[in-house]
Order: structure tokens, then C-alpha cells, then sequence
């Protein structure tokens, strides 16, 4: 079988490393906002390229708290409208309505799964505050088309970079484009923590001091609290793996690019649409993503020959029981989506032998 992705061979490979710095943790006796921590997140924040990075329990608490951080800096205000796109993991909704504000739904591009420019300045009313771009499959958003938008209706970007860490838009790496952005080091992201873990990034030193406190309690010295705050940090522990993994993240992803090279050139089957590649850098991977109109068939029949795969997402946020009052929304693009995607094995440990047998078995496909 190939697995749709081995969190057993990818961590495996950092073994020793791995055990090694749990060691160095265990034996420090210090496990909560230690040395770890803030080296993680030093080496992180100069990975993005940018001044801050802010560790925090998990990527829906990333993106929660920095929207309740720009509500205490007075940013922005209860209703206050989001734009998202309405095909994205549930996730960057879920922060939007735990903030208490408004999530507005945009229909993305069919190409690049990602917001479009047009659709999003369509979007723009009286009410509206942030863009939330969401790099979705590890693709770049087009960033400088949202920032110019942001600039001219004088809005915040929160980039939701949990699926991409270490993509570029012209050069520059995705969580350094929006005044703050959302990362997730759930074990499965392309840079995945040994359990949940979470990071913000950002070049605002005020944006950043609000949520040093928030994630802590509220509370910037010990038992004087500021603002009403919850316990959300990234464990030493998971720090010390991420900062092991982080040295590996641009090899990995190197990997991934090779590995959706061979699928883009070796799949010629005609009912199976491939996923764009971008400009050099814009993507790292972290699904691959086909669409066909008969995707059950074809997800059985790639079983049938040993592939593994998955749907990245079955059903739209607007569509699920948690968000009855977004049920009623017409959205046909993301709802079409949610019907044809499927995600191929992608995993940095994947062989090459791996890879042409998923290439074999998706131009052997034939819909009945
Ligand atoms: C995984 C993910 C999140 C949430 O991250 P968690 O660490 O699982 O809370 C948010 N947005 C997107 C797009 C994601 O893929």
C-alpha cells in the first residue's frame, strides 16, 4: 500500500535528533515559556523573515487570538466583517465567529484554489475589517494583489499559513505579507510538531506584546493580569521537536516539489484535472490535489491498486450543521469543489517507485 502520508517514516528519519532534545528538555526541568521556546521561535521568526513569531497552543488558536488581540489594540469591533474563502478548512471560520466576528464566505479561484482578487474586493462592504487569505494546499495566495486591495480600503490581512510554511510570493516567504499571519504545526502540516502547536507571526511589536499576554493568562508578570486571556502555549517539548524539524523543512519541501513534478508530468489520464504549479516557489505541497467528476470511482479504484488518498474537504463550512445560519448559501464553485477534490500520497518520504506506482494507477483509471 502507499500510504497517503507516514508520520512513523517522517519523523522517523529525525529519530536519534528528536530523542536527543527530548532529552535536553526532560533534563532541564523546565517544561512551560522556557529556552526552547524562545529559541523556536527566533529561528522560526527568521525563517518568515520577519520581527516576532508568538507560539501559542495550536493554528486555530493563531489565528483566534490575533483577532482578539486586534480587537484590544482597537482595531476592530464585535461584527466586524472577515473575508474568507468559503473553501477552506473550517478552521479559519472557527476564528472568525469565536472572535465574535463576521464571516463573509468568497467563492475562490478554480485554478488555484485560492482567494482571487475580484471576488474579494466584490466582497468589500462598510462592515468589512480583515482579509483572511488562507494558502490552501501549501499554495502562495496572490499576496501583493490583496495587499494593494488592503492598502486602498485601508484593511488587515491574517494570513491562515498553516498549510504552507516556506512558500513565496515574489521572493518573499508567506507569513511575512500580512500584518499578521496564522501558522499550525499540527503533526500532519508540512512542518508538524510530535502533537498540537501553533505560531503567529508578525512585525508588529504592539500586535506582538498583546499576545505574548493573551496566550499566557492575560499576563505579562506573573499574577498581574492585563487583559482577559486563556492558557494557550507551545509546550517546551514541542518546541524543541519543531526546532529540530525546522533544519529539515526546506529539504522536505524540496521533495514535495519533486514529487508533484513527476505526478504533473507522469499523469496523462484526460478525466483527471491536475493541480496548477504557480510561479517558482509559490507552492510547497502540502496536498496535491485532482479533481475528476467521479471521484468515489476514482478514489476506489486507486484503493483497489494499493493508493491510498484522502478529500481535502468533503463538505464547505457553509454546509455543516455548526453554521445552519450560512446553510441557506449559494457558493457553486466551492461546492463543486468539495465534490471532485481528491488528494494524492504526498509525503517527503515517498520513493520513487511509490510515486510511479500512484502515476500507474491514475492513468489506468477508466470512469464506467
Ligand atoms: C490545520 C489548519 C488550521 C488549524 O490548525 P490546528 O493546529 O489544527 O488548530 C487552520 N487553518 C488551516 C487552513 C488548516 O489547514
Amino acid at each position: 500500500m502507499v500510504e497517503f502520508l507516514s508520520l512513523k517514516n517522517l519523523n522517523g528519519q529525525y529519530r536519534d535528533e528528536l530523542l536527543q532534545a527530548c532529552a535536553q528538555v526532560i533534563d532541564s526541568g523546565w517544561y512551560i515559556n522556557g529556552t526552547a521556546l524562545k529559541g523556536f521561535e527566533q529561528g522560526f521568526a527568521e525563517y518568515c523573515g520577519v520581527k516576532h513569531c508568538i507560539g501559542v497552543a495550536n493554528g486555530l488558536d493563531a489565528l483566534t487570538l490575533t483577532l482578539k488581540a486586534w480587537k484590544i489594540l482597537g482595531l476592530l469591533q464585535e461584527g466586524d466583517e472577515v473575508i474568507v474563502p468559503a473553501n477552506t478548512y473550517i478552521a479559519s471560520v472557527l476564528a472568525v465567529s469565536e472572535s465574535g466576528l463576521t464571516p463573509v464566505l468568497v467563492e475562490p479561484d478554480e485554478v488555484s484554489f485560492n482567494l482571487e482578487p475580484g471576488a474579494v474586493r466584490a466582497a468589500i462592504s462598510e462592515r468589512t475589517r480583515v482579509i483572511l487569505p488562507v494558502h490552501l494546499y501549501g499554495r502562495a495566495a496572490p499576496m501583493a494583489a490583496l495587499k494593494a486591495i488592503a492598502e486602498e480600503f485601508d484593511l488587515l490581512i491574517l494570513e491562515d499559513s498553516a498549510q504552507a510554511h516556506g512558500a513565496a510570493v515574489d521572493g518573499k516567504r508567506v507569513g511575512g505579507w500580512g500584518h499578521a499571519s496564522g501558522f499550525s504545526f499540527y503533526p500532519g502540516k508540512n512542518l508538524g510538531a510530535l502533537g498540537d502547536g501553533g505560531a503567529i507571526t508578525t512585525n508588529d511589536s504592539a500586535l506582538a506584546e498583546v499576545l505574548n499576554a493573551l496566550r499566557n493568562y492575560g499576563s505579562h508578570e506573573k499574577y498581574k493580569n492585563v487583559y482577559v486571556g486563556v492558557n494557550s502555549r507551545l509546550d517546551e517539548i514541542q518546541a524543541a521537536m519543531l526546532d529540530v524539524k525546522l533544519k529539515y523543512l526546506d529539504q522536505e519541501v524540496a521533495r514535495r516539489r519533486q514529487i508533484a513534478s513527476a505526478y504533473s508530468t507522469g499523469i496523462s489520464n484526460p478525466h483527471l484535472v491536475l493541480p496548477s504549479h504557480g510561479e517558482a516557489d509559490q507552492h510547497v505541497w502540502h496536498l496535491y490535489v485532482v479533481c475528476t467528476s467521479s471521484r468515489a470511482a476514482l478514489q476506489a479504484h486507486l484503493l483497489e491498486q494499493g493508493v491510498q488518498t484522502l478529500v481535502h474537504y468533503p463538505i464547505p463550512p457553509h454546509k455543516q450543521q455548526a453554521y445552519q445560519q450560512l446553510n441557506h448559501l449559494s457558493l457553486p464553485v466551492t461546492e463543486r469543489l468539495h465534490e471532485q477534490v481528491l488528494s494524492l500520497p504526498m509525503d517527503p518520504t515517498l520513493d520513487d517507485a511509490s510515486v510511479q506506482r500512484v502515476i500507474a494507477a491514475c492513468n489506468s483509471f477508466a470512469p464506467v
